[in-house]
C-alpha cells in the first residue's frame, strides 16, 4: 500500500503512532478516534493514503465503504452516523481520508 510518510493515518496503519484498533481488513484500518464525540467513535482509512474524499478513486471509495459497513455489521452497531469532512472549512483536520463512525446516542439533524 502506498503510504505518506509524513502522514500521521500512514503512521498508525504501520504501527509508527499507536493507536487503538477496532478493526481491520486487507485494505481497510479502523481505530479509535483521540477525541470521542459520542460513546463509539471510530475513524476508518483505506491503508493506501489519499488526501481527501474529492481527490480518491473509485476503487479506494468502494473498498473503503465497504470495509466501513462490514465493521458496523461485526461491532453490531445498529443506528450509526457516517461523516466525512471534505476540505478545511468542512471541518478536515487530517488529509489522510477518514470516515467517521458515531454512535451510541441520539444525533441531532443539521449537524453543526
Ligand atoms: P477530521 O477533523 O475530520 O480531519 O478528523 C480528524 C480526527 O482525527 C479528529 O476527530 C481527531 O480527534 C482524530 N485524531 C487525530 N489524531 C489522532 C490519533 N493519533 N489517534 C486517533 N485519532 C486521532
Amino acid at each position: 500500500m502506498s503510504a505518506d510518510d509524513s502522514c500521521i493515518f500512514c503512521q498508525i496503519v504501520q504501527g509508527k503512532i499507536p493507536a487503538k484498533p477496532v478493526f481491520e481488513t486487507d485494505t481497510v484500518f479502523a481505530f479509535s478516534d483521540l477525541s470521542p464525540q459520542a460513546p463509539t467513535h471510530i475513524l476508518a482509512i483505506h491503508k493506501r493514503h489519499s488526501a481527501q474524499f474529492a481527490h480518491s478513486d473509485d476503487t479506494l471509495l468502494a473498498e473503503l465503504f465497504s470495509g466501513v459497513r462490514t465493521l458496523a455489521e461485526t461491532l453490531e452497531l445498529k443506528d450509526y452516523r457516517l461523516v466525512v469532512n471534505n476540505g478545511e472549512q468542512a471541518g478536515q483536520s487530517v488529509f489522510h481520508l477518514h470516515v467517521h463512525v458515531l454512535s451510541g446516542r441520539s444525533f441531532q439533524w443539521p449537524p453543526g
